[in-house]
């Protein structure tokens, strides 16, 4: 009986301890983290821990002075900072019961070209996939965005790879001192998350697709694994650049209840664009074939205000479908070949 009583703490503690991370204490959010010249309206400041939105934000920092608040806890961006050839801004906001973030507000020169680079873009440029290079070339070539996959650690370190092995070693069972010594074929080492986004925050014209991948072990190192990335991505702030997709839906519903802002698409198949919006999805990111056998889903997703993505188009006569059936991205491991058709297309209008 008092082994039962033990083992029943030690749930309810894991439980409360799980709870405790899903609203991190302390922190503000933003509905959006850009501006152009154009629109200086940057997004709605929002405490997460407060059922109702109060007033009184203060913004701090050495560029405090380029922004102000308005109504409606309405962030703006100052004419001159937004006409200015800055890349972003970092600027942290403070509510007057003393919670605190700080932001990378972000130039809008984010392409819009369709093009979502695979891994990367590896496959004409000889790169591994999931590598820094392969990434390094999609941001060179263009691509609107550049998707990878993300595991954890036995140490809870988020590395980037698409199984769950890597040279036959499992990368949950393994600690992150290993994992650092594994070497990709052109020599870079296993790349961590960190260093994956510092790598895309370097820019400001592609934007990185986040895959989560789920956990092989359970439930809970998938939502474990979860919140482990967006404490990371808070941390660099890497907001405006990221989109969350995840074959688990559980995963991408523990995204958007610690950031319900988060931009986050399902890539299971069998939803529908109605069930997506209700949870508050971004978008749909299918398997091609199911938008060629659900044609209506396009129009229902875009009336639903979501975007749709389709995977991974390689066949060119597919992708002619997918730019004349107007989806929004196309996953492809053939990035240059569908950029020179997105530009053919631009060029005959
Ligand atoms: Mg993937």
């Amino acid at each position: 009986m008092k082994k039962i009583i033990f083992f029943s703490c030690l749930y309810l503690a894991g439980l409360a301890n799980l709870k405790a991370q899903q609203a991190p204490a302390n922190l503000l959010l933003l509905n959006n983290y850009t501006y152009t010249s154009k629109h200086r309206l940057v997004g709605e400041i929002h405490s997460a821990n407060s059922v109702q939105d109060k007033s009184g934000f203060i913004l701090k920092g050495q560029n405090a002075k380029f922004f102000h608040i308005r109504k409606n806890n309405q962030l703006f961006i100052r004419k001159n900072a937004a006409s200015s050839d800055a890349q972003w801004f970092d600027l942290t906001v403070s509510s007057l019961t003393g919670e605190s973030s700080y932001f990378r507000i972000v130039n809008n020169r984010f392409i819009n070209n369709k093009v979502i680079a695979h891994r990367g873009s590896w496959k004409n440029t000889k790169s591994p996939e999931n590598s820094i290079a392969s990434l390094q070339h999609a941001i060179l070539q263009g691509c609107e965005g550049s998707e990878f996959d993300v595991h954890m650690s036995v140490d809870s370190v988020l590395y980037i790879n698409h199984d769950p092995k890597i040279q036959g070693v499992e990368i949950e069972t393994v600690s992150s001192d290993n994992l650092s010594k594994i070497l990709l074929s052109n020599s870079e080492v296993l790349p961590t998350l960190r260093a994956y986004l510092e790598e895309g925050l370097k820019q400001n014209r592609t934007k990185l697709i986040l895959e989560i991948k789920s956990s092989v072990i359970s439930k809970e190192r998938s939502l474990a694994l979860t919140e482990k990335v967006l404490q990371l991505v808070r941390e660099i702030k890497a907001q405006a650049w990221i989109t969350y997709i995840s074959f688990d839906y559980d995963i991408l519903k523990r995204v958007l209840e610690v950031d319900p802002f988060a931009k986050v698409a399902y890539l299971g198949g069998e939803k529908n664009p109605a069930s997506l919006a209700a949870d508050k999805f971004y978008g749909l990111d299918y398997n091609y074939a199911i938008f060629q056998n659900k044609v209506n889903w396009i129009k229902e997703a875009h009336a639903n205000n979501l975007t749709v993505n389709a995977w991974t188009v390689n066949d060119p006569k597919i992708m002619d479908w997918m730019l004349a059936n107007k989806l929004d991205f196309i996953t492809t491991n053939e990035p240059e070949l569908l950029l020179k058709k997105v530009g053919e297309k631009l060029a005959d209008k």
